[in-house]
C-alpha cells in the first residue's frame, strides 16, 4: 500500500494519465553506518521546489510532462518485506509501460526496482562495490545490492561507475565491471559512459544513483561518506548520455539528518535531469 503525502514539484498528473511515476520508499533498516535514509524521499520533494519548472539547457519544462507521485510505499518490517512489497508495486507500474522513479531510502530499495524489469542493463553510481553475497545475516542488505542486481539481470549486465571501496574479499573474488573514481578522473565522465554502454550491450538500461558516488563536498548527507569521489556534474552528464536508453531511475542514501540541505537538493535536481532528458529523447 502506498501512502499519500505532499508531492514532488510539478508531478501534477494523474496515475492513469502520467508517463513518469514517483515512488518513495523510506526505507533504512540495514543501515550499516549512519540511518536516517528513512526521511530522505520527503525531504527529496521539499527540496524539488527549489528549481524553476523549465531546464532552459534542454527546452524543456517539467509542467508540460506528465509526472505522478505516488507518494511512499508503507512501513514494513523486514528488508525481505520491503523487497517484495515494493517488487509488487513496481511490476505493476513496469508491465504497464510507466517509467518508474524511487525516492530512497537506503539502496536496498534498488533491489525491487531491478527486479521489476526483463532484459536490461544496469549501471550503478556508487562509492562502493556492494557486491557482498551477505551482510550481518542478510542478502537483501544494502551492502549487497549490486551481488543481487546481478543474479536477477546477469553479471556481464552490470556496471558500477565511481568505486572507491572495496573489501577484500570483493577485490579478489569474481566481480562486475566497474570503473573507479581515479580512473573516470583521467579519462573524462563521457568516456566512461560510453565504456559502460559498449560493456552492456543493451538498449534498455536502468540508472541507480548511490548519492555516496558523489563526493562528500558536494553531497555530505548520506550514510557511509567516502572521500575522493565523482563530482555532481559527472552524475548529471551521466544521465544525460544514458537517457536515450533509460527505463528507470532512482536515487539512494541521501541521509538528510546528516545534511546541510545540499544533498536533498541535488537528488532533486538529479531526478529533474532524468525526467526531463528522458522526455526529450522520447519527444
Ligand atoms: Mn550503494
Ligand atoms: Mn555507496
Amino acid at each position: 500500500m502506498v501512502l499519500p503525502g505532499a508531492s514532488f514539484a510539478d508531478a501534477n498528473a494523474s496515475l492513469e494519465d502520467a508517463s513518469f511515476i514517483i515512488l518513495g520508499i523510506p526505507f533504512d533498516r540495514t543501515a550499516s553506518f549512519r540511518s536516517g535514509a528513512r526521511f530522505a524521499p520527503n525531504a527529496i520533494r521539499e527540496a524539488s521546489y527549489n528549481f524553476e519548472t523549465f531546464l532552459y539547457e534542454h527546452e524543456v519544462d517539467l509542467l508540460d510532462i506528465p509526472i505522478h507521485d505516488m507518494g511512499n510505499l508503507e512501513e514494513f518490517g523486514t528488508v525481505d518485506e520491503m523487497v517484495s512489497s515494493a517488487r509488487m508495486e513496481l511490476e505493476s507500474l513496469v508491465s504497464r509501460g510507466r517509467f518508474p522513479i524511487v525516492l530512497g531510502g537506503e539502496h536496498s530499495v534498488t533491489i525491487p526496482a531491478v527486479q521489476s524489469f526483463e532484459d536490461i542493463g544496469v549501471v550503478s553510481i556508487d562509492a562502493h562495490l556492494d557486491f557482498r553475497d551477505e551482510y550481518l545475516g542478510g542478502r537483501n542488505s544494502h551492502a549487497c545490492v549490486t551481488h543481487r542486481i546481478a543474479d536477477h539481470v546477469g553479471i556481464d549486465n552490470v556496471v558500477v561507475l565511481g568505486v572507491r571501496s572495496m573489501s577484500r574479499e570483493e577485490y579478489e573474488s569474481p566481480r562486475p565491471e566497474h570503473i573507479d573514481a581515479a580512473a573516470i578522473r583521467e579519462m573524462g565522465i563521457e568516456r566512461a559512459v560510453k565504456e559502460a554502454i559498449d560493456i552492456l550491450d543493451k538498449d534498455r538500461i536502468y540508472l541507480t544513483v548511490d548519492i555516496d558516488g558523489i563526493d562528500p563536498s558536494f553531497a555530505p548527507g548520506t550514510g557511509t561518506p567516502e572521500p575522493f569521489g565523482l563530482s555532481d556534474v559527472d552524475v548529471k552528464k551521466c544521465i544525460d548520455l544514458l537517457a536515450p536508453r533509460l527505463v528507470g531511475f532512482d536515487v539512494v542514501e541521501v541521509c538528510p539528518p546528516f545534511d546541510n540541505g545540499n544533498t536533498s537538493a541535488m537528488a532533486a535536481r538529479l531526478v529533474r535531469e532524468a525526467i526531463a532528458t528522458v522526455w526529450k529523447t522520447r519527444d
